[in-house]
């Protein structure tokens, strides 16, 4: 049967257009705009107990060492354990050349109550004496990232909070929430940041971390986010969100 003028065959279909869900038009939603969202997340969090490095960095506990080997504890252990051990870390030794000399079982035993205290004892002693030697601590991923035991995620909040450098640190927190805003659309946390590095204006590189952290833990929480209570409702897509209090 002939088929009727203008209507393409299944070949010269146009292809679907795929739009991000931050550009799909929401009646119930206002235009998503970054520097709003900053805003409001400044109040959100700004009774609540900051993300661990950020803390540390207040505390005076600045310098990109400790801020190198802080990340380093604070990778998959709680805010709340990776504070004292720093504190008791940092106690015994605060500078490369120090922390290269503490034995390793006394290390092992300052980093109590962190994951996997004993692979990262060995980590901190070898690029303790690694940055001993080069006399710095490096200023860039590659650079970081050549030190054992340090991924992106270390090297961009060593870079960011030690340094004052514009990286963004993509952690679990940070990965779900963008993808629930509808701002980038990535399965991973190293695609998320791929995404990031081009979507967010760099004076929110290192913020972002800082904001999303407690936000996170306490607002849009893994399971079941606060959405009803939350200051972003009007600007976030709840992309996935089947669920919510
Ligand atoms: S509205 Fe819900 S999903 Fe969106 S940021 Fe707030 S808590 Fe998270």
């Amino acid at each position: 049967m002939p088929r009727p003028r203008n209507t393409p065959s299944p070949d010269s279909a146009p292809a679907p257009r795929i739009l991000l869900p931050a550009a799909l038009p929401a009646p119930d939603k206002d235009p998503f705009d970054i520097d709003q969202v900053f805003r409001l997340l400044r109040g959100a969090t700004a009774g609540l107990p900051k993300a661990a490095m950020f803390d540390l960095r207040d505390q005076g506990y600045a310098s990109p060492f400790e801020q190198l080997v802080a990340a380093l504890i604070s990778a998959r252990t709680r805010d709340e354990t990776t504070i004292p051990v720093c504190h008791r870390l940092f106690a015994r030794a605060r500078r490369p050349e120090a922390m290269a000399e503490l034995p390793e079982a006394e290390l092992v035993g300052l980093l109590h109550g962190a994951t996997f205290p004993e692979p990262k004892a060995r980590d901190i002693l070898a690029l303790s004496r690694q940055i001993a030697a080069a006399g710095a601590v490096p200023d860039t991923m590659e650079g970081l990232q050549a030190l054992r035991g340090v991924g992106p995620k270390i090297a961009a909040l060593t870079l960011g909070v030690g340094f004052g450098k514009p990286a963004i640190s993509v952690d679990i927190h940070v990965h779900r929430i963008t993808n629930r805003w509808g701002y980038v659309a990535a399965s991973t946390p190293e695609r998320t940041m791929q995404a990031l590095l081009a979507a967010l204006p760099e004076r929110y590189w290192v913020e972002i971390n800082e904001r999303l952290v407690p936000f996170g833990k306490f607002v849009c929480t893994g399971e079941r986010p606060r959405c009803s209570s939350c200051a972003l409702q009007r600007q976030c897509r709840q992309v996935g969100v089947t669920s919510h209090r």
